[in-house]
């Protein structure tokens, strides 16, 4: 007997880099090994040199095959050995490890728009549909566009075994959220992609597309976000570790350094409008859904908790925002 093994790596398109997965069988009982791939079909080599290897880090049950079938998460490694220079997670390995002792924890708010044609789930095929207002975490038939996919993306991210936490629909008609976490910087970045890899993949079933786009539809429409939530054990125990957090993102040249790595087309969506700051200025508070790094009202209250970093985009590496924001903040705290 034998099982499919979905092998599932990250590729190098810029400026965003897609996911990429192909299918290998494999004896029953044996476990999913190194494997190659054409790097020349995925901006990951030239075509005279063009063997890639995919190394598996993590495996998940498959929830679309189901019985004993495997999703295997891979990083991208040039044949001599070397991470190849797509391998965000790579970078993010000896940073997680130099600062485990802190014990970070992320829950990233994945938001995402699906689209049917060239066109949002729910937009109609001339014009607009009715302007937001209703739409946030709505219920019924003339607000809500993709529910059914929703749910069953849901029921595979938890039948894989993903930390899955919730789903909320967003501001605008076709756009939704689920969020990861709270988990390891490592494993929300490993689960985010899978379940951005079983998001498309679930959609495929209904004819619709998922998209990261971080500004979807142009005019007065909320863009697409992946807020990122932070904490360390010493930020989960009392509230001057949070303060000096959110005063070591806006520290030198740090909320540069973080908004250049936070996604393409971060200007666009960070234009102060929308329940965003400007790209340009650093600020934070707390419950302010205006500010760049948000303190919840409750972590005030408690004086304890996490902290929101509201900058990322929807199409934020997860390996990246998770290696910035444990650096920059964990280099703070161990002082
Ligand atoms: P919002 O109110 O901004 O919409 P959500 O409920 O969508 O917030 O997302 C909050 C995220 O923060 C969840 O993924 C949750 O698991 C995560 N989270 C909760 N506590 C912590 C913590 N101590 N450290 C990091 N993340 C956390
Ligand atoms: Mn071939
Ligand atoms: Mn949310
Ligand atoms: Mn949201
Ligand atoms: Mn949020």
């Amino acid at each position: 007997m034998s099982y499919k093994a979905e092998y599932i790596w990250i590729d190098g398109t810029e400026p965003t880099a897609k996911l990429r997965s192909k299918t290998k069988i494999l004896a029953d009982g044996a476990e999913p090994g190194v494997w190659g791939f054409d790097g020349s079909s995925t901006n990951q080599a030239q075509g005279h040199s063009s063997d890639r290897v995919l190394k598996p880090v993590a495996t998940y049950p498959d929830p679309i095959r189901g019985g004993a079938n495997l999703l295997v998460l891979c990083e991208v490694f040039d044949i001599d050995g070397t991470p190849h220079s797509s391998n965000t997670r790579a970078l993010l390995r000896p940073v997680a490890e130099r600062f485990e002792g802190q014990e970070s924890l992320f829950g990233i708010e994945q938001e995402y728009t699906f689209f049917q044609g060239s066109r949002p789930l729910g937009f109609p095929e001339a014009g607009y549909p009715a302007p937001q207002g209703g739409y946030y975490c709505g219920v019924g038939a003339d607000e809500i566009f993709g529910r059914e996919i929703v749910e069953k993306h849901l029921d595979n991210c938890l039948a894989a075994g993903l930390g899955i936490s919730g789903i909320n629909a967003e501001v605008m008609p076709g756009q939704w959220e689920f969020q990861v976490g709270p988990l390891s910087p490592l494993e929300v970045a490993d689960q985010l992609w899978v379940a951005r890899w079983l998001l498309y993949r679930t959609a495929e079933e209904f004819g619709v597309s998922a998209t990261l786009d971080p500004k979807p539809a142009k005019g007065d429409w909320n863009g697409a976000g992946a807020h990122t939530n932070f904490s360390t054990k010493a930020m989960r125990e009392g509230y001057d570790a949070i303060v000096e957090a959110c005063e070591a993102l806006g520290r030198d040249d740090k909320p540069m350094e973080h908004i250049k790595n936070y996604g393409s087309g971060v200007e666009a969506r960070l234009t102060g409008a929308h329940e965003t700051a400007p790209w340009s200025e650093y600020s934070y508070g707390v419950s302010d859904r205006g500010a760049s790094v948000r303190i919840p009202w409750q972590v005030e209250v408690d004086k304890k908790g996490y902290i929101e970093d509201r900058r990322p985009n929807a199409n934020v590496d997860p390996y990246v925002v998770t290696r910035l924001i444990v650096g920059t903040c964990c280099s703070a705290l161990e002082k």
